[in-house]
């Protein structure tokens, strides 16, 4: 039945009927002999009929059978158009949202790699096939359980726990060895949650493949240097005599070893932090001690140009790993005083460390009115060996691996690097500790974890 188009409302129609009606009882009903009981006789039928096909649309609406609707005249007809038509979009609609979600529960299904659709306290919604296979889920009785209680790796509820998911951890199954899992979780809505997996076995044997390499080449390349350095170092006294083309050689050979054995110690470090478990230690590290000792020597190197401070909160600890901390300090001081322009005089260069909570927790941050680097290199720093320009800095020649090195320790201890900069006005490095490392030295030395 298709929908009337009514020029006036229906309700307008009504109140229109019901006037003419009324006048019509109250006419008659007035010829003979009373206008009420005129009235009544016009509006008892009235009732009736109206009551009546309340009676319709109620068994009508209660059959679920929308094409049989009930056979009516007047403003009762146009309700019943419209109810229809309503009711027939609506199911346009279903059918359409239905056929959408099939589709794409068998795209989905097609995909290699795994999805699952979790709820806000993480229980399964949906799975898809691959995500039943990699996880080794059963169709039905894993449908409703919290992922947490089905994948038991450690490393996994630490990411959940963690609630910072624009990474993703990787896992390895007990029960198939060799197996290696990339899950990361993308919040989706207010409270849901895909759950991705990928199968990175491949992936990370070639990642392993090049560490092995990395590390294999470092450490045999650190006895050839070790010796060359020892020759370099023995010579030195005896460059004088040297005709001045080959003292000039000799300087740039002990340049190049010294160079060479930066490269092959960050290396080795930078593997050994990817290395280690996700998490650094445990020790209490009186970071104002921390500073003053990991600068003393860069105070030398940096010589009169540049005046190095420290402001740091005395009461405040770290807890977490001494020797990734003081590569941390070492790396940023180092850089600050490398980076400064080499035109700068006397006490013009000035660097400042500082420690300090808020409300995050606490955070090291080293700030210097050096060159400052260019917008667009800002992005990639901290990439492996990205430098900005291979010009040598005021102490060495750099190795493009010292702020990953820094990223690497500082995600090790929950933390985040953050850096502003300027061209001509200098560089901010922030280093952000969450709460759960910061521990402040109350008066009678005890210490309690920041608050
Ligand atoms: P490198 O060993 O070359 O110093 P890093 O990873 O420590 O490697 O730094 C990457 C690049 O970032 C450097 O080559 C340098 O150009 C730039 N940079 C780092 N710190 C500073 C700074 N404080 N001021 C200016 N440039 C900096």
């Amino acid at each position: 039945m298709a929908a009337q188009q009514t020029s006036q409302p229906i309700w307008v129609k009504a109140l229109w009927r019901l006037v003419t009606i009324l006048a019509l009882g109250a006419l008659v009903g007035s010829a003979f002999g009373g206008y009420a009981n005129g009235l009544v006789v016009v509006m008892v039928p009235y009732v009736c009929w109206h009551m009546y096909n309340l009676y319709l649309i109620e068994r009508w609406l209660r059959s679920g059978k929308v094409s049989d609707v009930p056979d009516s005249w007047g403003m009762w007809r146009d309700i019943f158009d419209r109810i229809y038509t309503l009711q027939n979009a609506e199911r346009k609609r279903q059918r359409e949202l239905g056929r959408m979600v099939r589709r794409f529960r068998k795209s989905s299904s097609a995909l290699p790699d795994g999805v699952l659709v979790l709820d806000s306290s993480f229980r399964i919604e949906w799975v898809n096939t691959a995500a039943r296979n990699l996880l080794g889920l059963k169709k039905k009785k894993d449908i409703g359980q919290r992922i947490s209680n089905l994948v038991r790796d450690p490393k996994f509820s630490e990411y959940l726990l963690a609630k910072d998911y624009s990474g993703s951890c990787e896992i390895t199954v007990s029960d198939r060895p060799g197996l290696v899992l990339s899950l990361m979780l993308v919040p989706y809505d207010s409270n849901q949650y895909l759950l991705m997996v990928r199968d990175v076995t491949r992936l990370h044997q070639l990642e392993q493949m090049r560490r092995d390499f990395v590390a294999n080449a470092s450490h045999e390349l650190r006895t050839p240097l070790t010796v060359l350095r020892g020759y370099v170092d023995a010579l030195d006294d005896e460059v004088e005599s040297l005709p001045p083309h080959w003292q000039k050689a000799w300087l740039a050979v002990g340049k190049q070893t010294s160079h060479m054995q930066r490269l092959v110690r960050d290396l080795m470090v930078t593997l050994r932090l990817e290395d280690k478990p996700l998490s650094a230690g445990d020790q209490i590290i009186d970071m104002q001690r921390l500073c003053d000792d990991a600068t003393q020597e860069l105070k030398t190197l940096a010589g009169p140009d540049i005046e190095i401070t420290i402001k740091a909160d005395a009461r405040l600890m770290l807890r977490g790993d001494i020797i990734e901390i003081q590569s941390i300090v070492g790396n940023l001081v180092g850089n600050a005083i490398n980076y400064m322009p080499q035109d700068y005089g006397p006490g013009q260069g000035t660097v400042t460390l500082k420690w300090q909570a808020n409300s995050k927790g606490a955070a090291l941050i080293v700030s210097d009115n050096g060159a400052g680097i260019a917008k667009k290199h800002l992005a990639h720093i901290t990439e492996r060996f990205y430098r900005v320009d291979n010009r040598p800095g005021r102490i060495q020649q750099g190795t493009g691996l010292g702020l990953t090195i820094v990223t690497q320790a500082l995600s090790r201890h929950g933390g985040k690097l953050s850096v502003k900069s300027k061209v001509g006005q200098g560089t901010v490095f922030k280093c952000q500790f969450p709460k759960g490392r910061v521990l402040t030295a109350t008066d009678n030395n005890l210490l309690r974890t920041g608050s």
